[in-house]
């Protein structure tokens, strides 16, 4: 199925200069960028994309929390908590310095992106991703630092969140309709 997605390129994407590097990577997977800008994030943007609610802050907690037991570390927060003290750090982070916003389109482009992204904590992500390739940063130290895990990407995790977030960071005209020259290829119908 044709999906679109949100990609952020967070600041840190943006600082070390892989904003090239990481698009190029979508790009060779034949998914199509059909929206981009450098923003300076404002605080209602990041209000609204990392939003105040409870079922994604306890997701967030709770992946942290699984990663330390892992390790047989007990948190003092409960997921919740956890997942608000997160969300504070991601709004001051991302409305820091300039990140850019992408919306990548194509067949299974959620899914895609988010395997080409690898887990959340680079220290555990696969190499071969986006995050286990480019950082190392770890729940643990990001959260010794009192920052959030610098990972570099941001990506929707469903077609649900897509369609969520692309709204918060483009409007419909800034989003547009073209086709690639290796379209008819990738999407070949018949056998001859
Ligand atoms: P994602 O979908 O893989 O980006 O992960 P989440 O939606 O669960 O979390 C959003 C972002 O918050 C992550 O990309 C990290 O930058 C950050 N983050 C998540 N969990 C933690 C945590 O426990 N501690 C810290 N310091 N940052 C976190
Ligand atoms: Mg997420």
């Amino acid at each position: 199925m044709i999906e679109r997605t949100l990609v952020i390129l967070k600041p840190d994407t943006v600082q070390r200069g892989l904003v090239g590097e990481i698009i190029q990577r979508i790009e060779k997977t034949t998914l199509k960028v059909v929206a981009m800008k450098m923003v300076y994030a404002s605080k209602e943007q990041a209000g609204e994309h990392y939003a105040d609610d409870q079922e994604w802050l306890i997701s967030v907690g709770e992946k942290t929390l699984k990663s330390a037991e892992k390790k047989g570390i007990k948190l003092s927060r409960t997921a919740l908590e956890q997942g608000q003290w997160v969300r504070q750090m991601l709004m001051n982070y991302i409305t820091m310095s300039p990140s850019v916003v992408l919306v990548i389109e194509g067949h299974s482009a959620v899914a895609k992106i988010r395997m080409l992204c690898g887990g959340t904590s680079p220290q555990e992500a696969t190499p071969g991703t986006i995050r286990g390739d480019y950082a190392v940063d770890s729940y643990m130290l990001a959260d010794a630092s009192e920052r959030p895990v610098q990972n570099l990407i941001h990506a929707s995790g469903t077609i649900e969140e897509a369609k969520r977030e692309i709204k918060i960071w483009f409007t419909d005209n800034e989003i547009h309709v073209f086709k690639r020259v290796d379209e008819d290829l990738i999407y070949r119908k018949g056998s001859s």
